[in-house]
């Protein structure tokens, strides 16, 4: 799945050229000149990353990062703060702002999109199109392919994504509203049991080859990709 990178940056020739580099790589880009654009871009729907610059006419990119980073919606949002300045100093309060990496301008837009890449790897990696496998599951975002013991299996375009995020986050527990807002969208209006309804679509689909329990349900709390056994307390 591509990215949705939100691009915060007053300068348009720079914004100019980091967008194109960014869609070039495959990503949805998002732009904004100032900070409060952006959170207005925010509020309406969470991006995969953003990038923000450090100097912003009105509220500085740093005030803008801790802000992101006190707020429960925005504290996960994937961060890299751009910026001229390359004092130590500096990028030590960057860092403390909440960024999650650190890019000095002028830098070469190759640079910056392998960055954003290791990044989204880290705090992302359903966003990635790296193949993920668990046993002889494996399943390819690039070719949206998914097999079991290298033999295809059909699954339908959300199963897909449910199975991509819960096998590229095993073994922790996702409620039902963290996995509408991953997989689905954050502010799309669904109800919670459609995800109930995916989830046993797609145990159907791994049922064949034996791998439906690998997607667990853990009883009050949601559900879970795991290869160890259940124990009886989450039995399905
Ligand atoms: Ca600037």
């Amino acid at each position: 799945m591509p990215a949705t990178i939100l691009l915060v940056e007053d300068e348009p020739a720079i914004q100019e050229l980091i967008s194109a580099n960014l869609m070039r790589a495959g990503h949805h880009v998002l732009r904004a000149g100032d900070a409060e654009t952006a959170q207005r871009i925010v509020r309406e729907a969470l991006p995969d990353l953003i990038l923000l610059d450090w100097m912003l006419p009105g509220m500085s990119g740093v005030e803008f990062a801790r802000r992101l980073r006190s707020e429960e919606r925005t504290r996960a949002i994937p961060l890299i703060m751009l910026t001229a300045r390359g004092e130590e100093q500096d990028k030590v309060m960057g860092l403390e702002s909440g960024a999650d990496d650190y890019v000095t301008k002028p830098f070469s837009p190759r640079e910056l999109v392998a960055r954003i890449k290791a990044v989204l790897r880290r705090r992302a990696p359903e966003t990635t199109e790296d193949t993920v496998s668990a046993g002889d599951l494996c399943l390819d975002p690039a070719t949206h392919r998914l097999t079991a013991g290298g033999k295809p299996v059909t699954l339908g375009p959300t199963e897909f994504r449910l199975l991509h995020f819960l096998m590229t986050h095993p073994e922790r527990v996702h409620s039902r509203a963290q996995l509408l807002d991953q997989v689905w969208g954050d502010h799309v209006f669904v109800e919670e049991r459609t995800v109930d309804v995916h989830i046993r679509r797609l145990r159907c689909a791994l049922e064949p080859s034996l791998h439906d329990g690998l997607v667990q349900t853990v009883r009050g709390s949601g559900y879970r990709f795991s290869t160890q056994q259940e124990s009886p307390a989450v039995a399905r």
